[in-house]
């Protein structure tokens, strides 16, 4: 017989040792915190400091809505769109790997939320995740603060197991800020009258393909499963233009030539280059 517990330690356990962390208005320096308490001395400096008088720090990690799969789905249908060549469908080889997360600094202030990247970018493509409109879950404060000397991180009992996603430190596929990086940004951001900061971890799917001997990349993102590509193959209009401008051109030689009288034929003409004019834009502009 299999029992199911009736309650998991884990749903119980974060109100109890979550913490919160702040930065140093003093010294830049991150402090983990108890919830609810009002006054602290910060662990670098000394400073006593409380809440209201600090950078507030979270860490959060985007919801994964998208599973590999659905990515490459939607790669597919993205090569098959207006956007790309006609064929690119069929002749392109591409490859959806596997899910990462990317560590942005989000920085609050009285403007506009900045990112700043805290990693080195995979690619340039990823700089576009700060712009889909991602559901975020809490991750675990405790983890991290290893460079912090520690105050109260009290043993967790799942601390060994790898975190299925919430609470727990950094999500699978996530790419771990630097923390010199973090460092910086963080110090820099407490002098600069930011409210809050929190390091997001942005979910993608790399995606790399071939399209006639040139090699490009894109991402998928795990939100909304959108296609984000800087660099994408270009379309070639003049070879499908060519043609039609030549036949065009035919057309309208043999209405000159054959329609008697000049008005009559001047104003065939005329219909005709407008006929076509409207007929012929939306089937040039789909490439
Ligand atoms: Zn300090």
């Amino acid at each position: 017989m299999v029992q199911i517990p009736l309650q998991q330690p884990a749903q119980v356990a974060p109100s109890l040792t979550a913490l919160e962390q702040f930065v140093c208005p003093q010294c830049g320096g991150l402090v983990s915190v108890p919830r609810r308490v009002d006054r602290f001395s910060c662990s670098w400096c000394g400073s006593l400091l409380d809440p209201g008088s600090g950078l507030r720090f979270y860490r959060r990690a985007e919801q994964v809505r998208i599973t590999r799969e659905q990515a490459a789905e939607r790669f597919r249908a993205w090569l098959a769109s207006p956007e790309l060549p006609r064929h690119a469908e069929s002749e392109a080889a591409f490859s959806v790997g596997e899910l990462r997360l990317f560590p942005f600094l989000r920085l609050k202030g009285r403007g506009a939320d900045r990112f700043l990247p805290m990693a080195e970018l995979p690619t340039a493509d990823v700089l576009d995740l700060t712009a889909v409109p991602a559901a975020l879950e809490e991750t675990d404060a405790d983890e991290g603060a290893g460079a912090n000397p520690g105050e109260g991180a009290g043993a967790d009992p799942g601390g060994g197991e790898a975190p299925a996603g919430n609470g727990g430190g950094p999500p699978r596929g996530a790419i771990e800020a630097s923390p010199d990086l973090l460092a910086k940004a963080l110090h820099e951001a407490a002098g600069q009258g930011s409210s809050e900061a929190i390091l997001e971890h942005r979910g993608f799917y790399p995606v790399s393909y071939t399209y006639r001997d040139d090699t490009f990349t894109a991402i998928v993102d795990v939100s909304g499963g959108r296609v984000w590509a800087g660099r994408r193959p270009a379309l070639l209009r003049s070879q499908r233009e060519t043609p039609v401008s030549l036949g065009v051109a035919a057309l309208l030689m043999l209405e000159a030539l054959l329609i008697p009288g000049l008005w009559p034929a001047a104003i065939a003409i005329l219909l005709t280059v407008v006929v076509l004019f409207v007929a012929l834009r939306p089937w040039l502009r789909h490439g």
